[in-house]
């Protein structure tokens, strides 16, 4: 058994500027996504000498950062993100946060960066969502968008890990991620970019992984397509997944296949929770290598009835056509499928404390 580490001690210091409540109303009225921020953050810092320190919850405000800063020059950061959602009965909770603070410390040995104990991550992304809790949006597809990250804060430019960090989370109230709602979309399949290659860091949640894929995102917008899937970077075969979501694919006879966590796809703890829910469906998933060969074989010839990205963001969003540099192709009949469709029924009813949360994922927050 591994021994307790005290936690660290949180100093809350609630804003003295607070949103004024009729500003807040007006701006729930219209929620998009990542564009609006709650009153708090909570920060952690750690040096190489005193470790982590100085944990708080306080006033949303922005850094000060040295120009030399490394994460500015070297891109050492890396990110979480998960949500907190107003249940039906009022309760305040979290999906399956242990799932974010674990793979977060994946992420950071990736990086070379200090790991954050999973408690100490849960108690700060508690601590925003408590104080903040009047910011968790209650409509459907709505809620607080919680995003921890922690970048490299020394000021240093020579090539080595760094030796300060700060680690940080911020709340954000969000509607649905894709302006279409329900309407399934349009996926391009870059053939010029890779996401990422074995041995990279293509299972972290860095920021790297992201400013690599916008150029691909930005082709795929040129194409009319609302988002870009890469294909592996050793044969530019095989279907990995989106810039930020993992993608299924479900077959004539009801089994679903995705591709499987070879070290350069992201570990989706949707992806994670829709495998497990699909089984309890009664529906076979295989985690197997899917070509995109086969993918335009399979549309064609009917056998792909369905397909779907997931992330903790978007949730769960049909692919209703597939656009590459040879044509295009529609999937089923272009709409979201009923398998994607209930099992992102089953997945947001519990999110939302709609229906039994068998597998115990909620985390219900006291005193919210
Ligand atoms: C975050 C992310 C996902 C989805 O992960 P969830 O835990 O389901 O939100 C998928 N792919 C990439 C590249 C990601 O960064």
């Amino acid at each position: 058994m591994q021994a307790a580490s005290p936690r660290l001690p949180f100093a809350v210091k609630p804003t003295a500027h607070p949103v004024p409540e009729a500003d807040r109303l007006k701006a729930f009225e219209a929620l998009g996504f990542g564009t609006l921020f709650s009153d708090h953050m909570a920060v952690i810092r750690w040096s190489a000498d005193k470790g982590w320190h100085s944990a708080e919850i306080t006033a949303r405000a922005p850094f000060p950062i040295d120009p030399a800063a490394s994460v500015l020059h070297y891109a050492q950061e890396i990110f979480e993100g998960m949500k907190a959602y107003r249940t039906a009965d009022g309760r305040a909770v979290l999906f399956r946060p242990q799932e974010n603070a674990r793979r977060f410390n994946e992420s950071a040995r990736r990086m070379a960066m200090p790991e954050l104990p999973e408690e100490d991550f849960l108690a700060a992304v508690e601590g925003l969502v408590k104080i903040d809790a009047r910011w968790i949006p209650q409509g459907e597809g709505s809620s607080l968008y919680l995003r921890p990250f922690m970048f490299a804060s020394e000021t240093f430019l020579g090539v080595r890990p760094s030796k300060e960090y700060i680690f940080c989370v911020i709340a954000s109230p969000v509607g649905p991620y894709f302006k279409g709602g329900a309407k399934p979309v349009k996926i391009w399949v870059s053939e010029t970019y890779t996401r990422a290659a074995a041995g990279g860091t293509g299972a972290a949640k860095c920021g790297g992984n992201y400013a690599a894929s916008l150029v691909a995102q930005a082709e795929a917008a040129a194409h009319g397509c609302d988002q870009v899937v890469f294909l592996d970077a050793a044969e530019h075969r095989w279907v990995e997944e989106l810039g930020g979501m993992n993608v299924f694919f479900v077959l004539e006879d009801g089994s679903i296949v995705t591709p499987p966590l070879s070290g350069t796809i992201l570990p989706g703890i949707t992806r994670k929770s829709l495998i497990s829910l699909a089984a309890d469906e009664g529906l076979t998933v295989r985690e197997e290598p899917y070509s995109f060969d086969r993918w335009q074989a399979d549309a064609a010839s009917g056998r792909l009835k369905e397909a779907f990205a997931c992330g903790t963001a978007a949730v769960v969003a049909g692919i209703g056509a597939v656009k590459f540099s040879g044509g295009e192709f529609r999937i089923g009949d272009g709409e979201t499928g009923p398998v994607t469709t209930r099992l992102r029924e089953a997945l947001v009813g519990i999110q939302r404390g709609q229906t039994n949360d068998r597998n115990g994922w909620l985390h219900t927050l006291s005193g919210v």
